[in-house]
């Protein structure tokens, strides 16, 4: 039998993002609604020991990176012994984390310590007021979290800035000086209907195509490549050190390269983040499943991903909020 997870359209699975709460301490607009309530449950969440089984299957079966998220994966208690529990499995290559970065300030050297190596880090813009109506959070927390964590070590640092049309598309160019002055990456994202919250932000979504021939007039662009496996394409900033991915699940997907699965906190396997395809590890793991039968799920799983989401055909589909798929 393969030791390898190959899907039905032959895509090789190698990467798999952990969400280790849907719990989260921002709230964008984009994302979770201001007065959402619906959580899981801690019953409902996976214990470390249960995340390190299914990692450790997946892990068996080729998948060699490992993202790290949620919600806002800082806010699950005791995150840096998970991490270090992560980081001893055989065969996991890279262990990343995303994060909003608000309280990364007090965590960050423990994570390194832990076994992370790259952070990807959410900005949406550098203005104090506007970062507030955006996330309802403090921005100031979020530069100092960015700023410990690159004092810790960790490389690259990558922003993630979700660009919408009229919101914070006039503020590229400041992004784009301050992660050439700090020395981050940087890359875009387009909307993505995905919950009512993504749906309703359709209507400041901006193409990055847009932005990119924009761009283009102010810098020179020279394609470029970066390791980590993700989706982005990127350039160079010609005469700096900058890279710059382009994520655009819209204007141009890249499901036939898709390689990731995402775990939520309650043990269910999303196949794909535009799909309702999913697997439930939970009851296996708590019906006392053995090792050799948890790799048999996981390939059973893989078995359901489906060819490519449709945001742009069925932009209602995805009832489900990022937080809890694991963005
Ligand atoms: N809290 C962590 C963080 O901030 O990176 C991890 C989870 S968060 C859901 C992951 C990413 O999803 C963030 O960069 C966020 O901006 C993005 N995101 C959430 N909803 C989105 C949407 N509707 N369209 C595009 N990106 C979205």
């Amino acid at each position: 039998m393969s030791p390898r997870l190959i899907d039905p359209f032959g895509r090789t699975v190698e990467y798999l993002r952990l969400s280790v709460t849907d719990r989260c301490d921002l709230r964008c607009f984009y994302c979770l609604p201001g007065d959402y309530r619906d959580f899981s449950e801690p019953e409902e969440w996976l214990k470390f020991d249960e995340i390190e089984r299914v990692i450790r299957a997946f892990a068996s079966l080729g998948v060699q990176r490992l993202r790290v998220t949620g919600g806002e994966p800082l806010v699950r208690k005791n995150l840096s012994s998970l991490v270090t529990q992560l980081s001893d499995i055989p065969g996991i290559e890279d262990l990343s984390l995303s994060t909003n970065a608000v309280s990364l300030s007090r965590q960050a050297a423990a994570l390194k310590t832990a076994g992370i190596s790259r952070i990807n880090v959410s900005l949406d813009s550098l203005r104090a007021d506007r970062f507030k109506d955006i996330t309802k959070g403090n921005l100031d927390k979020v530069i100092n979290g960015l700023m410990t964590a690159k004092q810790a070590g960790f490389d690259p640092i990558k922003i993630n800035m979700v660009i919408m049309k009229g919101v914070n598309d006039d503020e590229v160019e400041d992004m784009i000086e301050f992660c050439i002055e700090h020395d981050f990456t940087l890359r875009f994202i387009e909307t993505m209907p995905v919950g009512d919250t993504g749906r309703d932000a359709s209507s400041y979504y901006l193409s990055l195509q847009d932005v990119k021939s924009r761009l283009a007039e102010r810098y020179e662009l020279i394609p470029g490549v970066m390791p980590g496996g993700g989706p982005a394409r990127y350039v160079q900033v010609a005469g700096t050190q900058l890279r710059i991915g382009f994520i655009t699940p819209i204007s141009q997907h890249f499901c036939e390269t898709c390689n990731r699965v995402r775990l939520a906190v309650d043990g269910t396997l999303y196949l794909c983040l535009g799909q309702e395809h999913k697997f439930e590890f939970r009851p296996l793991l708590r019906a006392g499943i053995s090792d050799s039968e948890l790799q048999d799920a996981a390939r059973t799983a893989i078995t359901l991903k489906p060819e490519r989401h449709e945001f742009r055909e069925k932009p209602q589909q995805v009832v489900r909020f990022m937080a809890k798929t694991g963005g």
